[in-house]
C-alpha cells in the first residue's frame, strides 16, 4: 500500500471543489481545483482515471464557496499547518512547499462556462495572500482553446505565472478516436495546440498504453513525433513533454501500463527528433 500522502483524492475533508495532492512531479504540495464536480467531459478516453460509475454530490459549481475554499486551502498549505493533519504529517522536509494551484478535475475544466471570471479571481485569490510565486496550471485536452472565453482565461494565467499541461496521445486521426473516443476532430486539437503555442510555451502531457496488451506501433509514433515538430515548425512553442502510462485503474479493463522502457524510447526520440526536453513520469 502506498504512504498516504502519495494518494490523489478528489476530495478533501468537506471540500467540494478544492483538494491538496502531494504531487513529486513538482516537488511540493499542488491544490487541485475541480472545475467538472458533474463528471462530464468532452473526451471519454479509454485510460480515463475518474470513477464514474459513482453519482458525485455536486454537480454544479458555486464560483463563490469554490473561492472560499481555494483562499482557506492556501492559507493552511502555505502557512505549513497542513503538515499537522494526519494525512500530510510525513511530507517530507523538502517538499513542504506549495508548488501550485491545479486547475482539472473530473473532466474538462475548459468547458467551464465562466473560465475567464474563474482564472482572474483565482489569481486575484493568490495576489491577495502574497503568493504570486505559487503557479497556476491548466491541464486541459486543448478543444476549447479557440473559444474568446477560454482565450482570456488562458491569457490570465499568462501574467499569473501560469503554465498550460495540454494533452496529445495520438499522432493519427485513427489511433486518437481509439483513445480518446470523442466526436471533436482531431484537426480542432492540432490547431488548438498550434494557436495557443504560437501565444505562450506549452507542456505537452502524452499517456501512452497498452490496448489489449499492444502498444502503439512505430508509424503511430512517428507521426505523433511528426506533430510536435510541426508544431515548431509553424512557429509553436513547446516547452517539454511529459510520458506517462496509466497508473491507477483505467475506465477499461483492456488498458493497461506501457512498460518504462517503451516510455523511455519514446522519449529519447521526441528529443533527439524535435529538440524538445520529453520527461518520462
Ligand atoms: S480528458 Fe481527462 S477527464 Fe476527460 S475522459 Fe480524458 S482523461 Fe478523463
Amino acid at each position: 500500500m502506498l504512504p498516504q500522502h502519495t494518494r490523489h483524492p478528489r476530495e478533501f475533508e468537506a471540500n467540494r471543489f478544492v483538494y491538496p495532492v502531494l504531487s513529486r512531479r513538482s516537488q511540493g504540495l499542488s491544490i487541485g481545483v475541480n472545475l467538472n464536480p458533474d463528471k462530464v467531459c468532452n473526451f471519454d478516453c479509454i485510460y480515463c482515471q475518474v470513477d464514474r460509475r459513482s453519482e458525485s454530490e455536486t454537480r454544479f459549481v458555486g464560483l463563490d464557496l469554490l473561492l472560499d475554499e481555494l483562499e482557506g486551502m492556501l492559507r493552511w498549505a502555505s502557512s505549513g499547518e497542513i503538515y499537522q493533519h494526519p494525512q500530510f504529517a510525513s511530507v517530507p522536509e523538502a517538499l513542504r512547499r506549495v508548488n501550485d494551484i491545479a486547475f482539472s478535475g473530473d473532466g474538462e475544466p475548459t468547458t467551464y462556462r465562466n473560465f475567464d471570471e474563474i482564472m482572474e479571481q483565482a489569481a486575484a485569490v493568490k495576489r491577495r495572500l502574497g503568493l504570486d510565486p505559487i503557479k497556476m496550471v491548466l491541464i486541459t485536452n486543448a478543444t476549447m482553446f479557440h473559444r474568446p472565453v477560454v482565450e482570456r482565461g488562458l491569457a490570465t494565467l499568462d501574467v499569473n505565472q501560469g503554465e498550460i499541461w495540454a494533452k496529445l496521445d495520438a499522432g493519427t486521426e485513427a489511433y486518437f478516436r481509439l483513445i480518446d473516443r470523442t466526436a471533436i476532430p482531431f484537426q480542432r486539437v492540432l490547431d488548438n495546440l498550434l494557436r495557443a503555442a504560437r501565444e505562450r510555451p506549452l507542456v505537452i502531457q502524452s499517456l501512452f498504453m497498452q490496448v489489449h496488451g499492444v502498444g502503439p506501433t512505430t508509424a503511430e509514433i512517428d507521426a505523433y513525433v511528426a506533430r510536435l515538430q510541426s508544431i515548431r515548425n509553424e512557429g509553436g512553442q513547446l516547452s517539454r513533454v511529459q510520458v506517462y502510462s496509466v497508473a491507477r485503474q483505467p475506465a477499461e479493463s483492456f488498458v493497461s501500463a506501457l512498460p518504462v522502457n517503451e516510455l523511455k524510447s519514446i522519449a529519447s526520440r521526441i528529443y533527439q527528433e524535435t529538440g524538445i526536453e520529453a520527461f518520462v513520469y
